[in-house]
């Protein structure tokens, strides 16, 4: 096995529980095949760690043993599962929530791969080329720890050279759509339809959040609203009327079939296919005021008239709906960007009330739900932030 040096710094940083490797973390120049296993070593070649080495998004391999004994093979990959399982035996025996993350990458022991559950069946998202080569064995250790899983679809979150994006594995396939919940609440879910599913798990708590502490008899905003999931959940939390706000034409097909899978009646359900900004202008011109007002924009995203970039922008987009907010309104504020740190992210919220002559008090911070699960030292890997603030009237 080839011996890799790497740099007192990255030596550190392993050892303190961040498993990423990126191209700083090596002093030499670094090739490797896709997914090749090698051992890291300190300049005096005493091991430091295991890796896997490949290009991703993030960087250019992880860790996935401080220990010179463990390989990269099935039984390594059974043992991550058993303890995935055992860490979420509250949720599986949870029946008003049939969808979470069953396994969540580096969180969980075997970096690059994630996978969720929906109602019995699994998506498993490979992030590399490098990972994918270990398909099989962690497929077939996946089966072997999850043997009651009645179907598996796969999406891959790397660029494949045949363009493949989503496809089922083996089993039964799903339902279109498969009905999943969560803390009671019924979603329509498409497994096979591109990378997403029509529901972001990992906003569960800040949509439980919702329905059982701000919807009640509230007026409620939901812009980047994707397919309503927020606005069911208010809905589901008695608001008197939801207003959902998205780019995409899918969108609205997507909602309306949100809101009847719950049996909730469309009419005072109003869904905008409308570009958040020009929504904005509307609302401002038209002088409507909204209780709640859900911000949860892509990190990046480029329409035909504008670019919006989280780290950015998002002070001019809060500051445009903190007006539209009623006094003593309350705003549920997200980001997902890896890249956004909450430090600027809680200032960008200062200075957008300054702006706008308000103040504000934050009511709940969210991060990722415990199925998310992240390292102790890799604090990157923790990349939602969730924010329910309260504009206070001057
Ligand atoms: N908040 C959603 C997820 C949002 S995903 C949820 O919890 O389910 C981001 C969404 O933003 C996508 O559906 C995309 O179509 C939409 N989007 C991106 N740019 C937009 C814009 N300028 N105006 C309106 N929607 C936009």
């Amino acid at each position: 096995m080839k011996k890799i040096i790497i740099t007192q710094i990255s030596e550190k940083k392993i050892k303190a529980g961040n498993p990423l490797l990126q191209m700083e973390d090596f002093p030499n120049v670094l090739s490797f095949d896709e997914g090749e296993i090698v051992e890291l070593v300190d300049s005096r070649q005493a091991f430091v760690a295991r890796a896997y080495l490949a290009k991703q998004n993030k960087g250019v391999g992880w860790v996935f043993s401080l220990d010179s004994a463990d390989s990269f093979n099935e039984a390594f990959f059974k043992n991550k599962f058993e303890k995935a399982k055992r860490k979420r035996t509250d949720l599986q025996a949870d029946p008003e929530t049939t969808t979470y993350r069953l396994f969540n990458a580096e969180g969980d022991g075997i970096p690059g791969v994630t996978i969720d559950h929906y109602d019995g069946f699994a998506v498993i998202s490979w992030y590399s080329e490098g990972i994918f080569r270990y398909q099989a064995a962690i497929t077939a250790a996946f089966q072997a720890i999850f043997p009651e899983t009645k179907g598996i679809y796969e999406k891959f979150r790397y660029q494949r050279n045949d363009g493949l994006i989503s496809r089922f594995v083996s089993g039964e396939e799903a339902p279109t759509p498969l009905i999943v919940k969560e803390n009671g609440i019924n979603y329509a879910t498409y497994l096979d339809d591109g990378l997403m599913t029509g529901i972001f798990l990992d906003q569960r708590e800040v949509r439980g959040a919702l329905t059982e502490r701000y919807a009640a008899g509230k007026r409620v905003l939901n812009t980047f609203s994707y397919t309503g999931a927020f606005s069911v959940a208010a809905a589901m939390g008695g608001a008197i009327e939801t207003t959902s706000v998205d780019v995409a034409n899918r969108s609205l097909e997507r909602t309306k079939e949100q809101f009847a899978v719950n049996n909730l009646d469309d009419e005072d359900q109003k869904i905008y296919v409308m570009d958040v900004f020009d929504f904005i202008r509307y609302a401002i011109r038209k002088e409507l005021q909204y209780d709640v007002t859900i911000i949860d924009p892509p990190s990046f995203a480029r329409t035909k008239k504008r670019t919006f970039s989280v780290t950015k922008d998002y002070t001019q987009l809060l500051e445009e709906l903190i007006q539209i907010t009623a006094p003593d309104g309350t705003l549920i504020v997200s980001s997902n960007a890896a890249n956004y740190k909450e430090k600027n992210f809680k200032q960008d919220i200062a200075q957008a009330f300054k702006n706008s002559h308000c103040d504000y008090r934050i009511l709940e911070t969210f991060h990722l739900p415990s199925d998310f699960s992240v390292p102790a030292g890799s604090k990157t890997s923790d990349y939602l932030k969730v924010f329910i603030i309260k504009k206070l009237a001057r």
